[in-house]
């Protein structure tokens, strides 16, 4: 993933992901991972720094019950002082 650069002139926001299909975007989320239909349970988030020196990165994913089992730290090669693996719960009303 890319780091975040809001210093680009013009739109700061990528409209894009303005509603795709009507439904209420609030409560319900989807597995990331693909072929996977199942509503995300989790989200896991691993921020680590990046080989090249760019700085911290972070990755987050909201996955279903199973993928989060699944899941574990991939990044350790770039992990520092502020090194973060965590998993939460999605509170869904
Ligand atoms: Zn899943």
């Amino acid at each position: 993933m890319a780091p975040k650069d809001e210093s680009r002139n013009g739109n700061d926001r990528d409209p894009a992901e303005h509603r795709q299909d009507g439904g209420d975007s609030n409560s319900s989320r989807q597995c990331h991972r693909r072929h996977c239909d199942e509503p995300a349970q989790f989200v896991v988030l691993e921020r680590y720094q990046e080989e090249t020196g760019k700085g911290a990165v972070e990755a987050e994913a909201a996955l279903c019950q199973d993928h989060t089992d699944e899941e574990s730290p991939a990044n350790l090669d770039g992990a520092y002082d502020d090194y973060v693996f965590y998993v939460e719960p999605i509170s869904n009303g």
